[in-house]
């Protein structure tokens, strides 16, 4: 979809926060004492983790980086809420931490991505899972103090460090849902492209192919991911690292995030019980696909294929709250243009859509 065009007159720098070292396959937690001294990000870490992914991959972490004579603190989190980040800022400015370890499949990474990034200190993502491109990007989606979703800008991870052994022994409903969240940059492309149309808005060639060259990857080889097999945990971890990286590129998470994302925003406000974030994207794109006139069905396909949900029902969400999420998705991040317009679907039309795309 995407073609080669020139970008904008050079008139304007732009930064680009890429790793520096990105780690992917069969036990690859064993490599990260080398590669974090290789890095010299200092001699002194705080490993974030949750209780469980402590055991997972945590402990080994710590004995790498001990047995390279790094100083390790822990940091378990109880959630990934605003307490939490500046709980782990205060550990990290205390002990004067030289950088922090993010270990776990979301709320881990996201905890430390943002006490690095407030106290200065360096970050490595190492995921245990390959739910959503946020361990590979810049961002971080944090409960605040009255309980509201916030999405921060952090710091993209100097390093990652994705252990296929340990992704591929973690529920495969997390892989497919990282698969929903990659398949998403497909219509979040097609919406950046129309805010460059309607709105000139910045947009990079190489950005957005890169973003939409991870996704057809995993849209062409949906039934080849399958549970447990560690070429599956294998590829999805590239394609995330492809999108982390294209969003570095744009300097924002536009080749990734566009009015799927606004659906899924909007679903997690209005539903009762919200499903996990690749999976509503998934279905989001479904139907934002619809509406861009995209191949839908070859994304519906593609996640039946890998076993992610395409319906309400699958989600787990009443079919009011699927339509009401659709009539309101526009108001998310009023900012970032999308298919949605300004003023968004009607009831009737969110209702037809979400017929018509099988999702209700
Ligand atoms: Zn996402």
């Amino acid at each position: 979809m995407a073609t080669i065009e020139p970008e904008p007159a050079f008139t304007k720098s732009k930064a680009m926060e890429l790793p520096r070292s990105v780690v992917i396959g069969h036990d690859a937690l064993a490599q990260i004492g080398e590669m974090t001294a290789k890095l010299k990000l200092g001699r002194r870490a705080l490993v974030v983790a949750d209780p469980t992914t402590m055991k997972v991959a945590g402990e080994t972490v710590v004995q790498r980086l001990v047995d390279q004579r790094i100083k390790v603190e822990e940091y378990i989190i109880p959630d990934s809420t605003m307490a939490a980040v500046r709980a782990a800022e205060a550990q990290i400015r205390k002990s004067d931490l030289d950088f922090a370890l993010g270990v776990g499949g979301g709320k881990s990474i996201d905890v430390a991505k943002c006490a690095s990034h407030q106290s200065g200190a360096h970050f490595i993502s190492v995921p245990t899972a390959a739910s959503h491109d946020g361990v590979v990007s810049s961002r971080a989606s944090i409960t605040g103090d009255k309980g509201e979703k916030l999405s921060l800008v952090a710091q993209t991870p100097v390093a990652v460090v994705m252990d296929t052994k340990i992704i591929s022994e973690s529920p495969f409903r997390l892989l497919a849902a990282g698969c929903g969240d990659i398949l998403s940059n497909l219509s979040a492309v097609r919406d950046w492209i129309l805010a460059r149309n309607l709105r000139n808005e910045y947009y990079s060639s190489y950005a957005a192919a890169l973003s939409e060259m991870a996704a057809k990857l995993v849209l062409e080889n949906a039934p080849n991911i399958k549970p447990r097999l560690e070429e599956s945990a294998w590829f999805v971890c590239k394609a995330l690292v492809s999108a982390g990286v294209a969003m570095s590129i744009a300097g924002s998470s536009r080749p990734a995030s566009g009015s799927e994302h606004k659906f899924s925003h909007a679903l997690d406000r209005i539903a009762e019980k919200p499903a996990l974030h690749g999976e509503q994207v998934g279905v989001g794109t479904i139907m934002m696909m619809y509406l861009h006139n995209g191949d839908w069905e070859g994304i519906r396909n593609a996640l039946l294929a890998i076993g992610a949900p395409t319906t309400a029902r699958a989600l787990g969400v009443a079919d009011d709250e699927v339509m009401e999420a659709l009539v309101h998705a526009h108001e998310i991040n009023k900012d970032r243009y999308t298919i949605l317009g300004d003023e968004g679907l009607t009831h009737e039309a969110a209702e037809r859509l979400a017929h018509i795309t099988k999702v209700i």
